[in-house]
Protein backbone atom coordinates (compact mmCIF):
# COMPACT_ATOMS: atom_id res chain seq x y z
CA UNK A 1 0.00 0.00 0.00
CA UNK A 2 2.99 2.54 0.99
CA UNK A 3 4.34 2.01 -2.58
CA UNK A 4 1.08 2.64 -4.30
CA UNK A 5 0.44 6.09 -2.37
CA UNK A 6 3.85 6.94 -3.09
CA UNK A 7 3.45 6.63 -6.66
CA UNK A 8 -0.36 8.20 -6.86
CA UNK A 9 1.28 11.28 -4.57
CA UNK A 10 4.18 11.39 -6.46
CA UNK A 11 1.85 11.54 -9.38
CA UNK A 12 -0.69 14.20 -8.01
CA UNK A 13 2.26 16.73 -7.44
CA UNK A 14 4.16 16.12 -11.32
CA UNK A 15 -0.08 17.03 -12.23
CA UNK A 16 -0.61 19.45 -10.29
CA UNK A 17 2.63 21.61 -10.84
CA UNK A 18 2.29 21.20 -15.04
CA UNK A 19 -0.83 20.02 -16.05
CA UNK A 20 -4.03 22.41 -15.88
CA UNK A 21 -5.79 19.61 -17.67
CA UNK A 22 -7.98 16.65 -15.69
CA UNK A 23 -7.88 15.87 -11.78
CA UNK A 24 -5.93 13.38 -10.37
CA UNK A 25 -7.52 11.79 -7.52
CA UNK A 26 -7.09 8.81 -5.45
CA UNK A 27 -10.05 6.80 -5.88
CA UNK A 28 -9.27 3.47 -7.25
CA UNK A 29 -6.84 1.14 -5.69
CA UNK A 30 -5.95 -2.68 -6.39
CA UNK A 31 -7.58 -4.87 -3.65
CA UNK A 32 -5.48 -7.02 -1.37
CA UNK A 33 -6.72 -10.06 -3.16
CA UNK A 34 -8.61 -11.24 -6.36
CA UNK A 35 -12.43 -9.64 -5.51
CA UNK A 36 -11.75 -8.20 -2.46
CA UNK A 37 -10.75 -11.48 -0.26
CA UNK A 38 -9.29 -11.55 3.20
CA UNK A 39 -6.80 -14.43 1.86
CA UNK A 40 -5.27 -16.54 -0.56
CA UNK A 41 -5.54 -20.45 -0.72
CA UNK A 42 -3.31 -22.17 -3.16
CA UNK A 43 -3.28 -26.04 -3.55
CA UNK A 44 -0.36 -27.84 -4.51
CA UNK A 45 0.28 -31.42 -5.39
CA UNK A 46 4.12 -32.75 -5.60
CA UNK A 47 5.64 -35.76 -7.66
CA UNK A 48 2.80 -36.33 -10.33
CA UNK A 49 1.37 -39.15 -8.87
CA UNK A 50 -1.48 -40.96 -10.86
CA UNK A 51 -4.26 -40.29 -7.89
CA UNK A 52 -3.43 -36.61 -8.28
CA UNK A 53 -5.17 -36.80 -11.57
CA UNK A 54 -7.98 -39.30 -11.10
CA UNK A 55 -8.97 -38.43 -7.35
CA UNK A 56 -8.08 -34.82 -6.42
CA UNK A 57 -8.87 -32.82 -9.64
CA UNK A 58 -12.14 -34.33 -9.61
CA UNK A 59 -12.77 -33.29 -6.19
CA UNK A 60 -11.32 -30.05 -6.79
CA UNK A 61 -13.49 -29.44 -10.35
CA UNK A 62 -16.22 -30.49 -8.78
CA UNK A 63 -16.31 -27.63 -6.15
CA UNK A 64 -14.86 -25.14 -8.86
CA UNK A 65 -11.55 -25.03 -7.15
CA UNK A 66 -7.87 -24.89 -9.28
CA UNK A 67 -5.02 -26.27 -7.87
CA UNK A 68 -1.02 -27.00 -8.84
CA UNK A 69 0.48 -30.02 -9.62
CA UNK A 70 4.14 -30.49 -10.15
CA UNK A 71 5.37 -33.07 -12.28
CA UNK A 72 8.34 -34.72 -12.20
CA UNK A 73 8.35 -34.52 -16.36
CA UNK A 74 11.03 -38.05 -16.39
CA UNK A 75 8.62 -40.20 -14.51
CA UNK A 76 6.03 -39.38 -17.30
CA UNK A 77 6.62 -42.51 -19.33
CA UNK A 78 6.52 -40.75 -23.08
CA UNK A 79 8.84 -37.76 -22.23
CA UNK A 80 11.13 -36.93 -24.86
CA UNK A 81 13.68 -36.31 -21.99
CA UNK A 82 14.44 -39.01 -19.89
CA UNK A 83 16.95 -39.15 -17.34
CA UNK A 84 20.38 -38.58 -18.30
CA UNK A 85 23.66 -37.44 -16.96
CA UNK A 86 25.60 -35.22 -18.21
CA UNK A 87 29.37 -35.22 -18.31
CA UNK A 88 32.42 -37.65 -18.69
CA UNK A 89 31.98 -41.07 -19.02
CA UNK A 90 30.76 -42.98 -16.16
CA UNK A 91 33.59 -45.28 -16.08
CA UNK A 92 36.17 -42.75 -16.14
CA UNK A 93 34.65 -41.17 -12.86
CA UNK A 94 34.64 -44.45 -11.03
CA UNK A 95 38.44 -45.56 -12.24
CA UNK A 96 39.61 -42.32 -11.35
CA UNK A 97 38.10 -42.38 -7.38
CA UNK A 98 40.15 -45.61 -7.03
CA UNK A 99 42.96 -42.72 -7.28
CA UNK A 100 41.42 -39.70 -5.64
CA UNK A 101 39.21 -40.23 -2.91
CA UNK A 102 35.72 -37.91 -3.03
CA UNK A 103 36.79 -34.07 -2.36
CA UNK A 104 35.25 -30.65 -2.60
CA UNK A 105 36.27 -30.68 -5.69
CA UNK A 106 34.86 -33.72 -7.40
CA UNK A 107 31.95 -34.08 -4.93
CA UNK A 108 29.22 -32.52 -7.29
CA UNK A 109 29.85 -34.56 -10.62
CA UNK A 110 30.23 -37.90 -8.45
CA UNK A 111 26.64 -36.94 -6.44
CA UNK A 112 25.31 -36.02 -9.89
CA UNK A 113 26.90 -39.52 -11.60
CA UNK A 114 26.19 -41.72 -8.94
CA UNK A 115 22.37 -42.73 -10.09
CA UNK A 116 23.77 -43.35 -13.26
CA UNK A 117 26.41 -45.74 -12.84
CA UNK A 118 24.55 -48.72 -14.60
CA UNK A 119 24.52 -50.80 -11.12
CA UNK A 120 21.26 -52.05 -8.98
CA UNK A 121 20.63 -50.30 -6.17
CA UNK A 122 22.87 -47.43 -5.69
CA UNK A 123 20.75 -44.75 -5.62
CA UNK A 124 20.73 -44.44 -2.20
CA UNK A 125 24.17 -42.92 -1.70
CA UNK A 126 22.76 -40.05 -3.44
CA UNK A 127 19.54 -39.77 -1.45
CA UNK A 128 21.57 -40.38 1.59
CA UNK A 129 24.21 -38.51 0.45
CA UNK A 130 21.98 -35.13 -0.24
CA UNK A 131 19.96 -35.47 3.05
CA UNK A 132 23.17 -34.87 4.49
CA UNK A 133 24.77 -32.09 2.50
CA UNK A 134 21.15 -30.27 3.13
CA UNK A 135 21.54 -30.50 6.88
CA UNK A 136 24.79 -28.99 6.54
CA UNK A 137 27.09 -32.08 6.86
CA UNK A 138 29.20 -31.83 4.40
CA UNK A 139 32.15 -34.14 5.44
CA UNK A 140 29.38 -37.20 5.91
CA UNK A 141 27.71 -36.12 2.72
CA UNK A 142 31.32 -36.68 1.21
CA UNK A 143 31.86 -39.94 2.85
CA UNK A 144 28.99 -41.67 1.92
CA UNK A 145 29.75 -41.16 -1.76
CA UNK A 146 33.22 -42.12 -1.68
CA UNK A 147 31.87 -45.20 0.08
CA UNK A 148 29.44 -45.78 -2.66
CA UNK A 149 32.11 -45.52 -5.60
CA UNK A 150 34.57 -47.97 -3.54
CA UNK A 151 31.83 -50.25 -3.53
CA UNK A 152 30.79 -50.30 -6.70
CA UNK A 153 34.61 -50.57 -7.87
CA UNK A 154 34.29 -53.65 -5.71
CA UNK A 155 32.15 -55.37 -7.20
CA UNK A 156 29.10 -55.14 -4.35
CA UNK A 157 26.60 -54.70 -7.24
CA UNK A 158 25.03 -56.12 -10.09
CA UNK A 159 25.08 -54.28 -13.50
CA UNK A 160 21.56 -52.83 -13.84
CA UNK A 161 20.79 -50.18 -16.48
CA UNK A 162 17.02 -49.86 -14.88
CA UNK A 163 16.68 -45.98 -13.86
CA UNK A 164 13.21 -47.15 -12.38
CA UNK A 165 14.13 -48.10 -8.99
CA UNK A 166 15.02 -44.77 -8.14
CA UNK A 167 12.09 -43.15 -9.70
CA UNK A 168 9.78 -45.05 -7.48
CA UNK A 169 11.58 -44.65 -4.28
CA UNK A 170 11.22 -40.81 -4.47
CA UNK A 171 7.39 -41.39 -5.92
CA UNK A 172 7.30 -43.99 -2.60
CA UNK A 173 5.06 -46.36 -5.62
CA UNK A 174 5.09 -49.92 -5.54
CA UNK A 175 6.96 -51.28 -9.17
CA UNK A 176 3.94 -51.58 -11.69
CA UNK A 177 2.05 -48.67 -10.26
CA UNK A 178 0.30 -46.73 -13.10
CA UNK A 179 1.88 -43.34 -14.29
CA UNK A 180 0.12 -40.45 -15.69
CA UNK A 181 0.65 -40.11 -19.46
CA UNK A 182 1.28 -37.04 -21.39
CA UNK A 183 -2.02 -37.64 -23.37
CA UNK A 184 -3.61 -37.55 -20.03
CA UNK A 185 -2.36 -34.45 -19.15
CA UNK A 186 -2.99 -32.89 -21.64
CA UNK A 187 -7.23 -34.25 -21.53
CA UNK A 188 -7.48 -31.86 -18.53
CA UNK A 189 -8.15 -28.49 -18.05
CA UNK A 190 -4.85 -26.64 -18.15
CA UNK A 191 -6.79 -23.16 -18.28
CA UNK A 192 -8.28 -23.82 -14.92
CA UNK A 193 -5.00 -25.60 -13.19
CA UNK A 194 -1.45 -24.93 -13.28
CA UNK A 195 0.93 -27.64 -14.23
CA UNK A 196 4.39 -26.93 -13.01
CA UNK A 197 8.00 -28.54 -12.86
CA UNK A 198 9.27 -30.47 -10.20
CA UNK A 199 12.40 -31.72 -12.45
CA UNK A 200 13.05 -34.34 -14.80
CA UNK A 201 14.27 -37.18 -12.14
CA UNK A 202 13.83 -35.76 -8.72
CA UNK A 203 17.35 -35.45 -7.30
CA UNK A 204 18.99 -33.52 -4.56
CA UNK A 205 20.04 -30.73 -6.76
CA UNK A 206 22.39 -29.15 -3.95
CA UNK A 207 24.87 -31.93 -4.16
CA UNK A 208 24.44 -32.01 -7.42
CA UNK A 209 26.80 -29.88 -10.53
CA UNK A 210 26.08 -27.22 -12.49
CA UNK A 211 25.53 -28.88 -16.06
CA UNK A 212 23.18 -31.73 -14.20
CA UNK A 213 21.29 -28.92 -12.51
CA UNK A 214 20.63 -27.04 -15.38
CA UNK A 215 19.41 -30.61 -17.22
CA UNK A 216 16.93 -31.07 -14.31
CA UNK A 217 15.28 -27.36 -14.72
CA UNK A 218 16.05 -26.83 -18.42
CA UNK A 219 14.99 -30.25 -19.82
CA UNK A 220 12.08 -30.20 -17.56
CA UNK A 221 10.81 -26.73 -18.79
CA UNK A 222 11.36 -27.66 -21.79
CA UNK A 223 9.26 -31.22 -21.93
CA UNK A 224 6.22 -29.13 -19.79
CA UNK A 225 6.71 -26.40 -22.98
CA UNK A 226 6.51 -29.28 -25.35
CA UNK A 227 3.61 -31.61 -24.53
CA UNK A 228 1.29 -28.86 -21.95
CA UNK A 229 2.43 -25.27 -23.79
CA UNK A 230 4.31 -21.90 -22.49
CA UNK A 231 1.57 -21.15 -20.15
CA UNK A 232 2.18 -24.42 -18.14
CA UNK A 233 6.37 -23.20 -17.25
CA UNK A 234 5.91 -20.11 -15.28
CA UNK A 235 6.79 -21.88 -11.20
CA UNK A 236 8.16 -25.05 -10.19
CA UNK A 237 9.27 -26.40 -6.75
CA UNK A 238 12.94 -28.32 -6.77
CA UNK A 239 12.79 -31.22 -5.04
CA UNK A 240 12.66 -32.25 -1.10
CA UNK A 241 11.66 -28.29 -0.88
CA UNK A 242 15.14 -27.34 -1.01
CA UNK A 243 16.60 -23.84 -0.32
CA UNK A 244 19.94 -23.94 -0.70
CA UNK A 245 21.19 -20.75 -1.99
CA UNK A 246 23.09 -21.95 -5.62
CA UNK A 247 20.42 -23.76 -6.53
CA UNK A 248 17.65 -21.13 -6.17
CA UNK A 249 20.15 -18.93 -7.99
CA UNK A 250 19.66 -21.78 -10.92
CA UNK A 251 16.19 -21.99 -10.44
CA UNK A 252 15.09 -18.17 -10.46
CA UNK A 253 16.74 -17.76 -13.66
CA UNK A 254 15.11 -20.62 -15.53
CA UNK A 255 11.72 -20.29 -13.89
CA UNK A 256 9.75 -16.59 -13.20
CA UNK A 257 8.25 -18.43 -9.84
CA UNK A 258 9.40 -21.02 -7.02
CA UNK A 259 7.17 -22.57 -4.33
CA UNK A 260 10.63 -23.17 -2.74
CA UNK A 261 11.65 -19.59 -2.23
CA UNK A 262 9.94 -16.32 -3.73
CA UNK A 263 12.66 -13.39 -2.38
CA UNK A 264 10.42 -10.11 -2.65
CA UNK A 265 10.69 -7.19 -0.13
CA UNK A 266 7.45 -7.02 0.48
CA UNK A 267 6.58 -10.88 1.07
CA UNK A 268 7.39 -12.73 4.54
CA UNK A 269 8.14 -16.85 3.88
CA UNK A 270 7.23 -19.16 5.92
CA UNK A 271 8.09 -22.71 4.98
CA UNK A 272 6.78 -25.84 6.26
CA UNK A 273 8.94 -26.32 8.82
CA UNK A 274 8.10 -22.67 10.06
CA UNK A 275 6.64 -23.11 13.76
CA UNK A 276 5.95 -19.14 13.29
CA UNK A 277 2.43 -17.85 13.32
CA UNK A 278 1.82 -16.08 10.90
CA UNK A 279 0.10 -13.38 12.51
CA UNK A 280 2.44 -11.79 13.57
CA UNK A 281 3.94 -10.24 10.19
CA UNK A 282 4.01 -6.50 9.43
CA UNK A 283 4.96 -7.60 5.77
CA UNK A 284 2.37 -6.73 3.31
CA UNK A 285 1.96 -10.13 2.50
CA UNK A 286 3.11 -13.52 4.12
CA UNK A 287 3.30 -16.93 2.13
CA UNK A 288 2.48 -19.45 4.41
CA UNK A 289 3.46 -23.04 3.67
CA UNK A 290 1.71 -26.00 5.31
CA UNK A 291 2.04 -29.59 4.05
CA UNK A 292 -0.46 -32.51 5.26
CA UNK A 293 0.76 -35.77 6.04
CA UNK A 294 -1.17 -38.89 6.80
CA UNK A 295 -1.24 -38.46 10.38
CA UNK A 296 -1.94 -34.21 10.37
CA UNK A 297 -5.76 -34.16 11.68
CA UNK A 298 -8.47 -32.62 9.95
CA UNK A 299 -8.65 -29.77 12.85
CA UNK A 300 -5.17 -28.58 12.54
CA UNK A 301 -5.76 -28.42 8.82
CA UNK A 302 -9.04 -26.84 9.24
CA UNK A 303 -7.65 -24.04 11.33
CA UNK A 304 -4.85 -22.45 8.83
CA UNK A 305 -7.85 -22.04 6.97
CA UNK A 306 -9.18 -19.91 10.16
CA UNK A 307 -5.83 -18.26 11.15
CA UNK A 308 -5.54 -16.86 7.16
CA UNK A 309 -9.41 -15.65 7.59
CA UNK A 310 -8.50 -14.16 10.80
CA UNK A 311 -6.21 -11.76 9.11
CA UNK A 312 -5.55 -9.97 5.20
CA UNK A 313 -2.36 -10.82 4.34
CA UNK A 314 -1.94 -14.46 4.44
CA UNK A 315 -1.49 -16.53 1.25
CA UNK A 316 -1.55 -20.41 2.21
CA UNK A 317 0.24 -22.43 0.36
CA UNK A 318 -1.00 -26.62 0.88
CA UNK A 319 1.59 -29.05 -0.18
CA UNK A 320 0.16 -32.37 -0.85
CA UNK A 321 2.12 -35.26 -1.42
CA UNK A 322 0.26 -39.02 -2.41
CA UNK A 323 -3.60 -39.06 -2.22
CA UNK A 324 -5.47 -42.09 -1.79
CA UNK A 325 -2.99 -44.49 -0.67
CA UNK A 326 -0.60 -43.63 -4.05
CA UNK A 327 2.63 -41.45 -3.09
CA UNK A 328 4.30 -39.94 0.01
CA UNK A 329 2.43 -39.51 3.10
CA UNK A 330 -0.96 -40.13 1.21
CA UNK A 331 -4.45 -37.98 2.02
CA UNK A 332 -7.43 -40.19 1.21
CA UNK A 333 -10.06 -39.15 -1.02
CA UNK A 334 -12.40 -38.57 2.09
CA UNK A 335 -10.00 -36.21 3.96
CA UNK A 336 -9.79 -34.25 0.96
CA UNK A 337 -13.11 -34.12 0.15
CA UNK A 338 -13.97 -32.41 3.99
CA UNK A 339 -11.01 -30.55 3.67
CA UNK A 340 -11.63 -28.71 0.54
CA UNK A 341 -15.28 -28.73 1.22
CA UNK A 342 -14.29 -26.67 4.44
CA UNK A 343 -12.37 -23.90 2.51
CA UNK A 344 -15.15 -23.95 0.07
CA UNK A 345 -17.76 -22.98 2.63
CA UNK A 346 -15.34 -19.33 3.05
CA UNK A 347 -15.46 -19.01 -0.61
CA UNK A 348 -16.88 -15.58 -0.01
CA UNK A 349 -13.51 -14.51 1.71
CA UNK A 350 -11.03 -17.26 0.79
CA UNK A 351 -9.56 -16.69 -2.83
CA UNK A 352 -8.17 -20.18 -4.24
CA UNK A 353 -6.05 -19.58 -6.88
CA UNK A 354 -3.08 -21.37 -8.66
CA UNK A 355 0.36 -20.86 -7.09
CA UNK A 356 0.70 -18.83 -10.63
CA UNK A 357 -2.33 -16.55 -10.24
CA UNK A 358 -1.54 -15.77 -6.28
CA UNK A 359 2.16 -14.69 -7.63
CA UNK A 360 1.11 -12.68 -10.27
CA UNK A 361 -1.32 -11.11 -8.25
CA UNK A 362 0.65 -10.13 -5.24
CA UNK A 363 3.92 -9.18 -7.82
CA UNK A 364 1.53 -6.99 -10.49
CA UNK A 365 -0.27 -5.05 -6.97
CA UNK A 366 2.93 -4.26 -5.77
CA UNK A 367 5.02 -3.20 -9.43
CA UNK A 368 1.97 -1.40 -10.33
CA UNK A 369 1.30 2.31 -10.95
CA UNK A 370 -2.40 3.61 -10.71
CA UNK A 371 -3.02 6.66 -11.97
CA UNK A 372 -6.59 8.54 -11.32
CA UNK A 373 -7.89 11.21 -12.87
CA UNK A 374 -11.69 12.85 -12.78
CA UNK A 375 -12.29 13.95 -16.16
CA UNK A 376 -15.83 16.11 -16.45
CA UNK A 377 -18.13 13.30 -15.00
CA UNK A 378 -15.95 10.85 -16.04
CA UNK A 379 -13.34 8.71 -14.05
CA UNK A 380 -10.54 7.85 -15.39
CA UNK A 381 -7.70 4.88 -14.46
CA UNK A 382 -4.36 3.67 -16.00
CA UNK A 383 -3.41 0.99 -14.86
CA UNK A 384 0.22 -0.31 -15.63
CA UNK A 385 3.51 -2.16 -13.78
CA UNK A 386 7.27 -2.62 -15.29
CA UNK A 387 6.86 -6.49 -14.62
CA UNK A 388 7.65 -8.44 -18.27
CA UNK A 389 4.94 -9.81 -20.57
CA UNK A 390 4.05 -13.61 -18.24
CA UNK A 391 2.46 -10.60 -16.16
CA UNK A 392 -1.42 -9.81 -17.76
CA UNK A 393 -3.81 -11.57 -14.99
CA UNK A 394 -6.70 -9.29 -15.02
CA UNK A 395 -6.83 -7.88 -11.26
CA UNK A 396 -9.52 -5.90 -8.92
CA UNK A 397 -9.77 -2.45 -8.80
CA UNK A 398 -11.93 -0.68 -6.26
CA UNK A 399 -13.11 2.53 -7.39
CA UNK A 400 -14.75 5.20 -5.48
CA UNK A 401 -17.68 6.59 -7.55
CA UNK A 402 -19.24 10.00 -6.78
CA UNK A 403 -22.46 9.85 -4.13
CA UNK A 404 -25.78 9.44 -6.19
CA UNK A 405 -23.92 7.25 -9.48
CA UNK A 406 -26.79 4.55 -9.19
CA UNK A 407 -25.46 2.52 -11.76
CA UNK A 408 -22.24 2.54 -13.70
CA UNK A 409 -20.37 1.42 -16.54
CA UNK A 410 -16.76 0.41 -16.59
CA UNK A 411 -14.74 0.21 -20.38
CA UNK A 412 -11.62 -1.31 -20.81
CA UNK A 413 -11.04 -1.09 -24.45
CA UNK A 414 -13.66 -2.69 -26.40
CA UNK A 415 -14.65 -4.33 -22.71
CA UNK A 416 -17.20 -3.00 -20.86
CA UNK A 417 -19.17 -4.22 -17.54
CA UNK A 418 -21.37 -2.67 -15.36
CA UNK A 419 -20.04 -3.89 -11.71
CA UNK A 420 -22.82 -3.87 -8.72
CA UNK A 421 -23.03 0.00 -6.78
CA UNK A 422 -21.64 -0.62 -3.04
CA UNK A 423 -21.46 1.15 -0.26
CA UNK A 424 -19.37 1.45 3.06
CA UNK A 425 -18.52 4.09 5.91
CA UNK A 426 -16.61 6.18 3.10
CA UNK A 427 -19.37 6.16 0.58
CA UNK A 428 -20.04 4.50 -2.84
CA UNK A 429 -17.01 2.31 -4.50
CA UNK A 430 -17.18 -0.41 -7.24
CA UNK A 431 -15.61 -3.76 -7.65
CA UNK A 432 -14.22 -4.73 -11.41
CA UNK A 433 -11.43 -6.79 -13.24
CA UNK A 434 -9.43 -4.87 -15.28
CA UNK A 435 -6.08 -5.53 -17.32
CA UNK A 436 -2.33 -3.92 -16.24
CA UNK A 437 -0.65 -2.55 -19.23
CA UNK A 438 -3.85 -2.33 -21.66
CA UNK A 439 -6.21 0.48 -22.67
CA UNK A 440 -6.93 3.29 -20.05
CA UNK A 441 -10.10 2.49 -17.72
CA UNK A 442 -13.17 4.67 -18.10
CA UNK A 443 -16.19 4.73 -15.65
CA UNK A 444 -19.06 6.72 -15.79
CA UNK A 445 -22.85 6.70 -15.19
CA UNK A 446 -25.37 4.31 -17.09
CA UNK A 447 -28.05 5.08 -18.92
ZN1 LIG B 1 8.83 -34.20 -4.54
Amino acid sequence: MKYLIASVSILIFALWSCDPGPEPDDHTEITKWQDDKTGAVTITYDDSTINHFRVAIPLMEELGMPGTFYIITGAVPDSEHKPEFIGRPVDEIIEESGRIPTNEENFFERASAIRYLGYEDVHHYHTRAGQRYEQGNFEEAIAIIDEGYSNVREGKYAPDDDFGAYLNSVLYVEPGTELITWEELRSLDGDFHEFGSHTVTHPYLAIMDEANILFELERSREELHNQLGRAHTFSAEAPFGTEDERVMEYVYETYPANRNRMPEPFLEELNRASQEEPGESEQEYVQWQRGPLTDTPMELMKSWVDTTLAHDNIWLVLVFHGVEGIGWEPKSEEELNTYFSYINEHEEDLWVATFEDAAKYVRQRMYADLRSLTDGDRLRVDFTHTLDEWYTLPMTLKTRIPAGWQSVVVAQGDQSQQPEVRSDNNGSYILYRALPNDEPIVIEQAG
